[in-house]
């Protein structure tokens, strides 16, 4: 048993700030809450004010070695896609693994304890399977375990190059044969699941993924009873060519076939239609921001407000890992709308940084964490008040402090699963950036 004493805490899930805050985990979960109590003996004290974990719930690690490379000039999502690929064909399960303990030890040290991680580089480079088809899954879990943080991989079928093409050098280690070897490779996935690794389903986009596979991935999910997620709509021109072959915009065409519901998240919806917004919110379904990639990518600005008042909870997502920091993230919602609208207040401060917690991990499978009741995962994260950005936080506002001024940097202390994973900004066993530095070279050296 371990009794942490929060200076503040944010238990979440439209709860108040409350002061001197006694957290009692025992086991990996909350066993209990008290509020305005004195510390006793042997509690943890935890300086400053500390919120559920986030949840990060779209992620690509290995995009994080394209950071820094891709952004000056001119070019296009398409043609950062192209880079993407030159990095992508030099992986293999050693450099997946070195690569994602390094980025998801950043985020940790972000103050995120659970990841998406949507994962479409299945097979070795001539796209035939390793003799493990799913090395690159156990990769990734391996990074997550040693990291700390909890994962679901949202193991992604791809089978095209786009509508009607078949895929191109690069993309074919992405591709299982059809979608029933999808299907029969990632059921063979979860025997990897643990206490604190899920595996999930994804479809890549209505580019990758024909409307008849769909169906499949919708028959899988349906009878795991797994979460699935879906790139949609993050380019005007996947509208174009989805409406060209079918008659139907991508969100369309994933409804006619099923998918929307709401163990389903739609990733990016930054060019839907009305239609299309009313199908995610009258369907439950959960829209997946992304708003740092979105603004380097030049994609556009998502309908966050409209996709609320339909009914579609919110979720964030460091995606390219352009940048690793959710309040980043979730102050950006509210921000572009601003610019977009010129009217400000389109969201509540606890709405966002709901997304950024309890939301973010429902819609990854974890229902039971992002928040700090009883019951609850013991996932603490501490931000520090004393930084350069947050000193003179006023008492009354220190949610709002948090959400428009805090970094990734401010996290100071985080627990996750009741395990202490980051101390005085530090990851306990390994030092985040050594590891990120080498991974990146290594990864680029091997291409
Ligand atoms: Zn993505």
């Amino acid at each position: 048993v371990a009794s942490y004493h929060c200076q503040y805490a944010w238990v979440g899930n439209g709860g108040d700030v409350a002061a001197d805050v006694l957290v009692v985990v025992d086991d990996g979960r909350i066993v209990s809450v008290q509020e305005g109590v004195p510390a006793p003996a042997g509690s943890v004290r935890l300086e400053g004010i500390t919120i559920p974990g986030l949840a990060n719930a779209h992620s690509h690690a290995f995009h994080r070695a394209l950071r820094g490379r891709t952004h000056g000039g001119v070019g296009s999502f398409w043609t950062w896609r192209d880079e993407m690929y030159r990095l992508a064909s030099a992986l293999d399960p050693d450099t997946l693994f070195a690569l994602a303990r390094a980025v998801y030890g950043e985020m940790v040290l972000a103050g995120i304890t659970c990841v998406g991680e949507f994962h479409y580089v299945h097979h070795d480079p001539s796209g035939r399977p390793y003799s493990d088809p799913n090395v690159m899954t156990a990769s990734l879990l391996a990074a997550a375990a040693e990291v700390g943080i909890r994962i679901t991989v949202l193991d992604t079928c791809y089978l095209r190059g786009d509508i009607g093409l078949e895929p191109n050098s690069v993309q074919r280690r992405f591709c299982d044969d059809d979608a029933s070897a999808w299907a029969a490779r990632v059921t063979a996935a979860r025997t990897l699941q643990s206490s604190s690794a899920l595996v999930a389903a994804a479809v890549h986009s209505v580019r990758a993924v024909d409307p008849d596979d769909i169906e499949v991935v919708t028959a899988w999910a349906s009878a795991t009873g797994s979460v699935v997620h879906a790139h949609v709509s993050e380019q005007p021109a996947e509208n174009h060519r989805c409406i060209e072959a079918y008659a139907l915009t991508p969100t369309e065409l994933l409804a006619e076939r099923g998918l929307l519901s709401q163990r389903f998240t739609a990733v990016h919806a930054t060019h839907v239609t009305e239609h299309d917004v009313h199908l995610l919110g009258a369907s439950g379904s959960t829209v997946c921001l992304c708003p740092t990639t979105e603004r380097d990518l030049a994609d556009g600005i998502g309908p966050s407000s409209r996709l609320v008042e339909a009914g579609a909870p919110l979720v964030l997502g460091s995606d390219s890992h352009a940048v690793i920091d959710l309040f980043e993230e979730a102050r950006a919602v509210e921000l572009d709308e601003r610019l977009a609208s010129r009217v400000r207040g389109n969201h509540t401060t606890r709405s966002l940084l709901g997304a950024a917690t309890l939301e973010g991990h429902r819609c990854l499978g974890w229902p039971d964490a992002g928040s700090i009741v009883a019951g609850s995962r013991a996932d603490l994260v501490t931000i520090a008040l004393g930084s350069v950005r947050m000193a003179g936080a006023a008492e009354s506002s220190l949610l709002d402090s948090v959400l428009f001024a805090a970094a990734a940097a401010d996290v100071d202390h985080v627990v996750i699963d009741g395990t202490v994973v980051v101390e005085g900004g530090r990851h306990v066993a390994f030092d985040v950036a050594d590891a990120l530095g080498t991974s990146i070279r290594s990864a680029w050296n091997g291409r």
